[in-house]
């Protein structure tokens, strides 16, 4: 991507060898997810030129001096945010990496491996991983020996860890609880995911598509809301007898998110996990929010450490209680890259996959 609103170019680069703590990842599989669309639009702003793609899936090939964490030949889920296990966020068990956040796109010692003549290429959270091969820091990798397809084991490394390890690393998720879902994309249905293996007692699900409602019974949702039909905060209170213990915001955007903290009962907890346009506020009755008791908090990447929430996802896949490869509905080459983020762009069912 060298400028917003403009398709992705599909080059040949020049790619250097791992250095320090480094890895060189053959790809299998890279899913298309709505921040690559966000970076595409500029609402996710980011330096440029930078290799987008942060849901991917692939093998050791090339192992850099230093590495301890894999080895050659080693299948793994590739994290988006690589954990650097010291700073005071890693210490405290979140995924919100200070140490990552100083470098982002960038390698950790501040530079890139990709160029094309003189021009310095980054990386998307390290990764990049619309390319056939990425030179990724060893602590992005999560090698895996669960038995997950190449396409599953991508999704768990974005969609199904930022959904689903929404709801079973809440510290207030509990079984029985009742949920909405606002939006119905890969999170979304993630989320619903989530919230089936907590036994919630009833999923309601909101969009404004009445095939992506359709589709989110699968995942199992117990209830739909078309909110582009029906009021959803005044369905859900109907439906519920006074509003959901959780209710999810997985679009992101003001208007959801005060929907979601409108659905939840007195003492609910509404979470934002959609990326919005920074600055973006939601309208919401702060007299009501004390006086009602509710909480309205955000989730990043699951709310935990990413890799701690790959291996309970891939744990759920293999014992099919999680099912990740029903969210894949179509398949791409590297090079209809551009053709998966139109189909992201229209709303269509569950989530396009590169496979290389
Ligand atoms: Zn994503
Ligand atoms: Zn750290």
């Amino acid at each position: 991507m060298y400028e917003p609103n403009r398709p992705l170019e599909i080059q040949d680069l020049h790619q250097e060898s791992p250095r320090q703590g480094e890895v060189r990842i053959s790809m299998e599989a890279a899913g298309i997810c709505a921040s690559d669309h966000h970076a595409t639009t500029g609402r996710m702003k980011m330096p440029l030129p930078v290799v987008l793609g942060h849901e991917g899936s692939g093998t050791v090939v090339e192992v850099g001096p230093g590495v301890s964490r894999v080895k050659l030949g080693d299948r793994c889920i590739l994290s988006f945010m690589s954990l650097c296990g010291y700073c005071r966020q890693c210490r405290s068990g979140t995924g919100l990496c200070e140490t990552h956040a100083l470098t982002r796109n960038m390698l950790f010692d501040g530079t890139v491996r990709l160029h094309r003549e003189d021009i310095e290429i980054q990386q998307m959270g390290k990764i990049g991983v619309f390319a056939e091969s990425v030179v990724v820091p060893q602590e992005a990798c999560y090698p895996f020996k669960d038995e997950l397809s190449p396409q599953a084991a991508a999704l768990i490394g974005c969609c199904v860890t930022t959904g689903a390890g929404a709801v079973i690393n809440s510290s207030v998720a509990s079984a029985g609880m009742t949920v909405a879902v606002f939006g119905c994309g890969g999170v979304g249905l993630s989320v619903i995911q989530g919230a089936r293996l907590m036994n919630a007692s009833r999923i309601i699900a909101v969009d404004v598509y009445s095939h992506k409602l359709e589709f989110s019974y699968k995942f199992g949702a117990t209830d739909v809301v078309n909110s582009r039909e029906t009021d959803p905060v005044e369905a859900i209170v109907e439906l519920t007898g006074g509003g959901v213990d959780m209710a999810f915001d997985s679009f992101g955007g003001s208007i959801t998110t005060a929907a979601a903290f409108n659905s939840v009962r007195k003492g609910g907890t509404a979470v934002v996990i959609g990326l919005s346009n920074p600055g973006e506020s939601p309208p919401i009755d702060l007299y009501q929010m004390a006086v009602s008791q509710k909480s309205l908090v955000g989730s990043f990447y699951g709310s935990a450490n990413p890799h701690e929430t790959f291996s309970k996802l891939a744990r759920f896949c293999s014992r099919d209680v999680l099912d990740v490869d029903s969210l894949i509905t179509r398949t791409y080459s590297l090079d209809e890259v551009n053709d998966g983020l139109e189909a992201l762009e229209r709303g269509e069912d569950g989530r396009g996959v590169i496979l290389f």
